[in-house]
């Protein structure tokens, strides 16, 4: 059974994805070019898993990864609601610039709560590069620290995707492409 057979329909393909990720690559190499000291690029566990990776394979900088996880959806597409760090940091990133890499931002919790966890430790920039943007869902306005920035790959319309990392009940993350899933599978 192919997982393929499980798609409505595919909002980008595998190579439309790679254009976009190697063009963010490029403008964040730029911004960083300056940085006095390496950066340390934070992925957002699950789901920025394939994007984290394509995307730092393109950075020539002495740059550390790490590796975060915070709760809010369940196995559900709805929130629960207020987003906790369930899997903290191995780095120390006092004094640090910080890129959070994200799938996807929705409501903006996650990513509201992780950048002031990222502040509370003591970063001194905190930036967010997000594959997806769904700016008509937000409920709060993702807040950057420092002189961080906002990266943004795609905007979003308001379906939920799966795909290039992205889950439901914690299967598609491997298809190499975003796409809907047929109502039948929404289950
Ligand atoms: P937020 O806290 O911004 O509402 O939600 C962020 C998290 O919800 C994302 O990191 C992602 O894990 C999940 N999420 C939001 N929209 C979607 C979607 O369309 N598809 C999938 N698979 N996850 C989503
Ligand atoms: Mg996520
Ligand atoms: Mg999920």
């Amino acid at each position: 059974m192919s997982m393929d057979s499980h798609i409505e329909s595919i909002l980008w393909t595998q190579n439309e994805i790679a254009t976009k990720v190697s063009e963010l690559a490029s403008e964040i190499s730029a911004d960083l070019a300056e940085a006095s000291e390496p950066p340390v690029v934070v992925g957002v566990a699950t789901g920025a898993f394939f994007f984290l990776v394509d995307l730092v394979r393109h950075f020539k900088f002495p740059m550390s990864v790490d590796f975060i996880r915070a709760e809010s959806y369940g196995f559900g597409t709805v929130s629960s609601g207020i987003p906790k760090v369930s899997s903290d940091l191995k780095l120390n990133v006092a004094d640090k610039h910080v890129i959070l890499v994200e799938d996807i931002v929705d409501t903006g919790n996650t990513l509201s709560c992780l950048v002031a966890h990222m502040e509370s430790k003591g970063a001194s920039s905190v930036s967010v590069c997000t594959f997806l943007d769904k700016p008509s869902r937000r409920k709060i306005q993702v807040r950057l620290v420092g002189n961080g920035k906002f990266y943004r790959g795609f905007e979003c319309p308001d379906y939920f995707v799966v795909g290039y990392g992205m889950d439901f009940a914690e299967l598609y993350r491997n298809l190499p492409y975003v796409g809907v899933l047929k109502p039948e599978h929404y289950k």
